[in-house]
């Protein structure tokens, strides 16, 4: 294997749509290439493009994809999950109090306190930096006199995806621990 070969670790595959479109933008849908190679065994997937780096056994010898598309189009019009990555997505990862994008510092804040009866939901979480969040405390927006930039409420997959296109992917790459920590569903 010549040194400017990759290794297989580092070949994780884009993941299309069946009409051709990423998955999602972001996260930019990416397989590794374990996960790519039992789709295209198990025909769920078409190779599109592939990497240079071969993987062997003893029965066959491959180049690992680096874009696959699924045979069946995955419909986008399923309610996306409620999670604080997708929060931070909903509202471009910017304060939804003073609009700053310093995301080191986002946090989600209760619109209506817990303390008031708030409830962690769609309409109830917003993005927020945490100087914002300390300064509004326990307080409803109208005490605090704080309120965000959009009134929140359930994104759909279709918004979503749009709001991940403004992200290059080499964002994804940076944060993709961030992302794994991120990614869990929110308590109800
Ligand atoms: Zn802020």
């Amino acid at each position: 294997m010549s040194a400017a070969l990759k290794s297989p670790d580092a070949c994780p595959a884009l993941v299309l749509n069946a009409d051709f479109r990423p998955l999602s933008y972001f996260p930019l849908s990416l397989w590794s290439w374990q996960d790519t190679l039992k789709a295209v065994f198990l025909d769920r997937v078409d190779v599109v493009a592939q990497y240079d780096t071969k993987v062997h056994s003893a029965k066959f010898e491959m180049r690992l994809p680096s874009v696959v598309s699924l045979r069946n189009y995955v419909s986008h019009s399923r309610a996306p999950a409620f999670t604080r990555f997708n929060v931070f997505l909903r509202d471009s990862f910017t304060c939804q109090y003073c609009g700053s994008n310093a995301r080191d510092h986002l946090t989600f804040d209760h619109v209506i306190p817990r303390s008031q009866g708030g409830r962690t939901t769609w309409e109830n979480i917003v993005a927020a930096c945490s100087g914002c969040n300390i300064k509004k405390g326990g307080r409803t927006p109208r005490e605090a006199k704080m309120f965000p930039d959009r009134a929140p409420k359930r994104p759909s997959m279709f918004e979503l995806n749009e709001r991940g296109r403004a992200f290059p992917p080499h964002y994804l790459h940076e944060s993709w621990q961030d992302f794994l920590y991120w990614d869990c569903e929110l308590e109800p």
